[in-house]
């Protein structure tokens, strides 16, 4: 489809929409689509999106 595939959501894309694309692709690409679609904690700072560090409950 056409749908935009944001950076934040393209690992959550792959497993709904190409739930088998690590079977099919090499071990090098698998590698440099987990270089591509993982944020680094200052990306993630910086989306707003806090993947790996919880908000604390205020
Ligand atoms: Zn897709």
């Amino acid at each position: 489809m056409g749908d935009t595939h944001w950076k934040y959501n393209m690992a959550a894309h792959l497993v709904d929409s190409h739930p088998n694309w690590e079977l099919t692709a090499s071990k090098e690409t698998r590698a440099s689509m987990d270089s591509k679609i993982t944020l680094t904690p200052d990306e993630e700072h910086r989306l707003g999106v806090p993947v790996t560090q919880p908000k604390e409950p205020s």
